[in-house]
């Protein structure tokens, strides 16, 4: 991807922001064959929105494949994929309505006072999410029981919408927005922003003219879990045919197999 698809992502995303809520679709698209497994994408996430110690919202699970002399490696990074059909919904809602939402333009949402409410609702929204998006937020600082604690952890941020603080965080669960705080500013997602290998690409999949809808026309992509019926709306380009690879972290494997 080309500096010029950076620039060309925040066109589309003007854009889409002219447009009413409902008539956007916000899609992902990644292309694994130029992941290099840095993870700028998941210290930018952790950056971004704060997360609390030990977690991020994006993976990037690595795998080796072949052996000597010809061993080889890939990488597959990845985020809440924003189901349409959001098992964590389902399960949440079960124990405590309106803890998961959907958004018009496609965004899952957490509403972190009822589920922090309600731990079975909790419990259940992380069950029930075949990609391990969702990330606990027990309290705790990287720089507790030093001098001081950093402002980098106690500063503000926005989700959904909210001015949070890592106090109003503790107790809940939490997982990638799509970076709405920064779409709704006329950003791309953190993550695409800062992703070193320039594997990473989001836009509107209802807007024709979009990169990423030109990108799904074109390139042969696949979803995870397509057959279960989640409908992800993080698209995938590389190494759909993994026949031959010797899974060296089973947590990779089962990002795509049950
Ligand atoms: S990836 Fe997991 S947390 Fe995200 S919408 Fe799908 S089921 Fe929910
Ligand atoms: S920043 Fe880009 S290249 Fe680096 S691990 Fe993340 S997705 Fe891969």
């Amino acid at each position: 991807m080309a500096v010029n698809e950076i620039v060309r992502m925040h066109e589309d995303l003007d854009r889409a922001l002219k447009k009413p809520v409902e008539k956007r679709s916000w899609g992902m698209v990644i292309d694994m064959r130029r992941c290099v497994g840095d993870h700028a994408c998941t210290v930018a996430c952790m950056a971004e929105n704060v997360c609390p110690p030990g977690t991020s919202y994006r993976w990037v699970f690595e795998t080796e494949y072949k052996s000597y002399p010809n061993l080889d490696r890939f990488f597959m990074p990845g985020n809440c994929q924003q189901c349409d059909n959001p098992p964590c919904m389902k399960a949440a809602n079960r124990h405590k309505r309106g803890a998961i939402e959907k958004r018009p333009d496609g965004i899952v949402v957490f509403n972190y006072k009822k589920l922090s409410s309600s731990r079975s609702a909790m419990d259940a929204a992380k069950k029930a999410c075949p990609y391990y998006a969702i990330v606990d937020d027990r309290g705790g600082y990287y720089t507790e029981n030093t001098p001081k604690l950093e402002p980098y952890e106690t500063r503000n941020f926005f989700e959904y919408g909210k001015k949070l603080n890592r106090k109003k965080t503790k107790g809940t669960i939490r997982k990638c927005t799509f970076c709405i705080h920064r779409l709704e500013s006329g950003m791309i997602p953190a993550c695409v922003s800062t992703c070193i290998g320039r594997a990473m690409y989001f836009g509107d999949l209802n807007d024709p003219k979009s990169l990423v809808t030109e990108l799904i026309k074109k390139e042969k992509v696949f979803r995870l879990k397509e057959a279960s019926g989640t409908k992800p709306r993080v698209y995938y380009i590389g190494y759909k045919d993994r026949a031959n690879i010797a899974i060296s972290n089973p947590a990779s494997c089962l990002v795509c197999h049950q």
